[in-house]
């Protein structure tokens, strides 16, 4: 029986997996089904993460991450999830993808969001190098420069805005006329001079060279086509909570989640189900960034210390 089981290996479950072992919990496992890190390892540059000051990856980023919390007996199974359910006794059980289960007294989820893609040609080749689906990570890199923003909800409006301050132009595409955004957003995009609506089109490619992005081009409803010459392309079309795990065989989740799939937790990271804690990116108005998914971590492993603490004694 393991003390805690960590589902996911990103920035929120290394973090539980270092708090959890390192506060004094014997029996620790995260599961990851690919290499430990998350989805950070796909940037190409990070430099808001308190403390980094040259210029690195990702990946140099979380390197150290998984050996810092394998020093404190953190276990480490590279396996997929299938699914994790409740005993009537409250014991977790762990379906693992191979068939096998574990159980464990008390379970972290962190198994983050995944960005959707708009599907337009060269999005997957040049991710990470000119087309992002963070602002707030990436904005800061075109200064003064013309960018691209995709998507006609409150995420690229909301993101249009942030990145005006920052640039010296915008081009919000977005494939119809309506936009789905708050009517105060709509309202504060429209009066926002270096702001330019391209309505009614849609992204066919984005080009690039070895550097990176160069341009974008689209087909307008009408048929015509344009292209800009930008050099980075933000893509907001909507985000999938990998909230698969927490879903029963018949269809209801273990534990409270919100309409469009998050996990509702309290400020300490606790679901609805006792002994259960949800991290990071998928839990209800997560910030989407490594410092706060790292600070969940920790705040949900102290709780699952308590929790067992107070089972086994
Ligand atoms: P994730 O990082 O998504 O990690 C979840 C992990 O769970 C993954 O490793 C996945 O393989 C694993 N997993 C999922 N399902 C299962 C399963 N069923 N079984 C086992 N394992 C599973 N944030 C910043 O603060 N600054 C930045 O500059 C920045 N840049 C970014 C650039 C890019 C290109 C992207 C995509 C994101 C960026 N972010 C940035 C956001 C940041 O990466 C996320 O907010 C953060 O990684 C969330 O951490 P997490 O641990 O919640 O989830
Ligand atoms: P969203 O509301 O689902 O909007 C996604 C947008 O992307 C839509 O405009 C959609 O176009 C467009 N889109 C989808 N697939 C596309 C594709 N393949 N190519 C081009 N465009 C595509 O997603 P979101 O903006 O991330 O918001 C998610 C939820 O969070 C919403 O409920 C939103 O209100 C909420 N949210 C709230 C706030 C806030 O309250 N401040 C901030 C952010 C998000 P169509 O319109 O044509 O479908």
């Amino acid at each position: 029986m393991l003390d805690c089981a960590i589902i996911g290996g990103g920035p929120a479950g290394l973090t539980a997996g270092l708090y959890t072992t390192r506060g004094g919990l014997a029996n620790v496992t995260m599961f990851e089904k690919g290499m430990p890190g998350g989805q950070i390892t796909q940037s190409s540059e990070i430099e808001n993460y308190p403390g980094v000051t040259g210029e690195i990856t990702g990946m140099d980023l979380m390197m150290p991450w998984p050996e810092q919390c394998q020093r404190f007996g953190l276990k480490h199974e590279m396996v997929e999830v299938k699914r994790v359910s409740q005993k009537e006794d409250g014991t977790f059980v762990i379906l693992k993808e191979n068939g096998e289960t574990e159980e464990a007294l008390s379970v972290i989820v962190g198994t983050g969001s995944t960005p959707r893609r708009a599907g337009f040609k060269g999005e997957d080749l040049f991710f990470g190098k000119g087309v992002s689906t963070c602002a707030t990570c990436d904005g800061f890199f075109y200064k003064g420069k013309e960018v691209a923003v995709v998507g006609g909800g409150d995420t690229a409006l909301e993101e249009a805005l942030y990145l005006a301050k920052l640039c010296s132009r915008v081009y919000l595409i977005h494939r119809r006329d309506r936009f789905r955004a708050s009517p105060n957003t709509i309202e504060r995009v429209k009066k926002t001079e270096n702001i330019e609506l391209i309505v009614n089109a849609c992204v066919d490619e984005v080009v690039g060279d070895a550097m990176g992005v160069t341009g974008v081009h689209m087909i307008i409803n009408d048929g015509t086509l344009r292209q800009l010459d930008v050099p980075g392309i933000f893509v907001f079309v909507g985000n999938d909570v990998n909230n698969q795990v927490l879903m029963q065989e018949d269809g209801t989740f273990l534990c409270d989640m919100t309409e469009s799939g998050e996990v509702i937790v309290d400020i300490s990271m606790r679901t609805s189900v006792p002994g259960l804690y949800a991290v990071g990116d998928m839990r209800i108005a997560a910030p989407k960034q490594v410092v706060s998914a790292a600070g969940d971590g920790a705040v949900a492993a102290l709780q699952a210390i308590a929790f067992v603490d107070e089972k086994l004694n």
